[in-house]
């Protein structure tokens, strides 16, 4: 199975592409987390990122559509995986489709999480990431039981820099122009599955779950 999660910045992809590749045995291919690895590991790729990144812009597709290539070579992709925030321009769906082609395999399902834009800002400024074992929390919906500790490792939670109001206007900005277009190239293919993000996480999950199985 390879599917794509398409959505505006805090619909909930990540959320639930983490629990579908738990559930489905397949590895979530999350290129923000990539690139975040990278400025982690300071990486020349992980500098140049950094500046895109900390401006709510886009990276350029060539870097995204390199760490894609080389990333679903791996053995734990062969069975399938799900692509998180990839792609998010028309030109990472051109490159992919190419990619995939190249590899004799091709996408099973692309899942667009609709939600209202107004919901956003608020689920964005409050969402919390444990710096140890990843684990996403939010300090309104989904607070730790002691603020700022992860409640599976015990971790510390940290605010990602670019979940400022400014940042998330700009990627909000970025994500109208550059990456809804995709709703139209992928509807075209009659591959997608709308599903209201806007629905109690686990309504969420079990409707992305029915689509894809
Ligand atoms: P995310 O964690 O998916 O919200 O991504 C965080 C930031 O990483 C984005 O605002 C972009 O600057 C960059 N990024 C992540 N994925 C991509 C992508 N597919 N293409 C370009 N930039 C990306």
């Amino acid at each position: 199975m390879i599917a794509v999660f398409l959505g505006a910045p805090g619909s909930g992809k990540g959320t639930q592409a983490k629990r579908l590749s738990a559930r489905f045995g397949i590895p979530q291919l999350s290129t923000g987390d990539m690139l975040r690895a990278s400025i982690a590991a300071g990486t020349e790729l992980g500098r140049k990122a950094k500046t895109f990144i900390d401006e709510g812009q886009l990276v350029p597709d060539g870097v995204v559509l390199g760490l894609i290539q080389e990333r679903i070579q791996s053995e734990d992709c062969k069975p399938g995986f799900i692509l998180d925030g990839f792609p998010r321009t028309v030109g990472q769906a051109e490159g992919l489709d190419a990619i995939l082609k190249s590899a004799h395999r091709s996408m099973s399902r692309v899942v667009l999480f609709s939600i209202d834009e107004s919901v956003l800002a608020e689920r964005l400024t409050g969402r919390r990431t444990c710096g140890s074992c990843g684990a996403m929390y939010h300090v309104k919906f989904q607070p730790s039981r002691e603020p700022g500790v992860c409640d599976a490792c015990g971790g510390s939670l940290n605010q990602r820099a670019d979940d400022s109001i400014e940042v998330i206007r700009k990627r909000m900005d970025v994500f109208r122009k550059q990456t809804q277009p995709l709703e139209d190239f992928y509807s075209g293919l009659c591959i997608m599955t709308s599903i209201d993000a806007s629905q109690d996480p686990d309504r969420v999950f079990e409707q992305v779950r029915s689509a894809l199985e």
